[in-house]
């Protein structure tokens, strides 16, 4: 048996969908931002928070945990620091003591390319010195130094992915949900935080599943691997692709400034020689994702109205 916490939501669902083709599944989410319709059949949805519910029961007999549930919106930050804190450095806390309780001794852990804050080398790799600028950088480098100071304590073994953007359907967050809401809103004129010259890397998520069952082919204690493509693209050019895709020509109207918003990094793009040497590559570029994930979000929406 399998417990993935966050399995209600974009990523997590897909690992569940994943994994539940040969694994018994249990998930944890508070359903938050998850959706109930998003989890598998097969899985059995436990309905709780990983900041203040008892858990640890949930977890007895597993063979090793998912930790995907986390607020994973960096704009949040700015303004309310108490939520980046609760849902990711209290709740994974939480966890870690209830798996140490519940002798669960394997964790895989979603981070973020935030970790790094504005790397000077790039494609930057994961020996890099972790310096976030924004509270959910923050947030997600402590949750790793937990997990980390956990596996050496506890003697657990860990896997930590440091994402670069994920995309495709079930995606309720991020520039493209973000671009096509406000086009279905208005779609004569685009509002795009920043010059658009942002700059970053993006994975499709069969991609990203992908790299993370490959990852597991690692077994140090505590196995860090970066996980992206190895191009970027620009928002400007996200922003043509959301157009052309939803058959509009809207005016483009820039907020302006190098960023989207304070804690965004405007260039991003990760080392993936480390996985790459597992065997694992991805098959999409940025920018052929970001169509796919255009596509997918467009039918997505489609559907429900
Ligand atoms: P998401 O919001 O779709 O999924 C997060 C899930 O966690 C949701 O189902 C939510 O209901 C649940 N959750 C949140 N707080 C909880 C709590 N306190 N208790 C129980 N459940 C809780 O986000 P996502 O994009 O699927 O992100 C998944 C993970 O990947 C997160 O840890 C995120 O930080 C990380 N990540 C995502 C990206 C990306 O581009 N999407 C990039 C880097 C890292």
């Amino acid at each position: 048996m399998i417990v993935v916490t966050g399995g209600a939501g974009f990523i997590g669902s897909h690992i569940v969908d994943k994994l539940s083709e040969s694994n018994e599944i249990i998930v944890i989410d508070n359903l938050s931002s998850g959706k109930e319709e998003f989890v598998s059949k097969s899985a059995k949805l436990v309905k709780a928070d990983l900041a203040s519910d008892d858990i640890e029961d949930y977890l007895r007999g597993a063979e090793e945990v998912w930790h995907i549930a986390a607020n994973p919106d960096v704009r949040i930050g700015a303004e309310n620091p108490e939520e980046i804190y609760r849902n990711n450095i209290l709740a994974t806390y939480r966890l870690l003591e209830a798996m140490r309780k519940a002798g669960i001794e394997r964790i895989i852990f979603t981070s973020t390319s935030t970790v790094y804050g504005e790397a000077s080398i790039i494609p930057t790799p994961e020996d890099y010195p972790p310096h976030p600028i924004s509270l959910y950088g923050a947030s997600k480098l402590a949750c790793e130094a937990l997990i980390e100071s956990y596996c050496h304590t506890f003697d657990m073994q860990a896997w930590i992915y440091r994402f670069a953007n994920v995309i495709g359907r079930r995606s309720t967050h991020g520039v493209i949900y973000d671009f096509i809401m406000k086009l279905n809103r208005n779609p004569e004129e685009l509002e795009i935080l920043g010059n658009g010259e942002q700059n970053k890397s993006y994975i499709y998520i069969t991609d990203c599943i992908e790299a993370m069952l490959a990852g597991l082919g690692s077994d140090e204690r505590v196995n860090i691997f970066n996980i992206g493509s190895e191009d970027q693209v620009k928002v400007r050019r996200i922003a043509e692709i959301v157009s052309e895709e939803l058959g509009l020509s809207p005016r483009f109207r820039f907020t302006g400034g190098d960023r989207g918003w304070k804690g965004d990094v405007p260039v991003m793009l990760l080392s993936i020689e480390k996985l790459k040497k597992l065997g694992w590559r991805p098959r999409y570029s940025s920018e052929e994702a970001v169509r796919m994930a255009v596509r997918d979000l467009i039918e997505d929406l489609n559907k429900q109205n």
